[in-house]
């Protein structure tokens, strides 16, 4: 395996943890950011609560989202059959 697929980017925004970040906290402050802008926090599990309530208690927008939603699972290994060998259970049969 070549090392590919494990971002060294994908830590924790809170000072000083080097947890893996599982959650994705998408912010604005209204005040110095336009409507466009949106700043990006990654926090793990541990400080999802801690870093989201401190953009809560500012007043700001925020949005939190699953970092895994752009991770494959790890449900189908490595060596599976091609995709077009018919992917899950799919709706093509009537
Ligand atoms: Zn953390």
């Amino acid at each position: 395996m070549i090392g590919f697929g494990e971002p060294e980017a994908m830590t924790c925004s809170r000072a000083n943890c080097r947890e893996t970040a599982v959650w994705r906290i998408e912010w604005r402050n209204p005040k110095i950011h336009s409507e466009d802008r949106v700043k990006v926090w990654l926090a793990c599990s541990g400080h999802v609560d801690y870093l989201r309530e401190f953009l809560a208690a500012r007043e700001f927008p925020l949005r939190v989202v699953a970092v895994s939603d752009a991770v494959p699972t790890d449900a189908v290994p490595t060596d599976a059959v091609p995709t077009d060998a018919g992917s899950a259970t799919g709706g093509a049969a009537s």
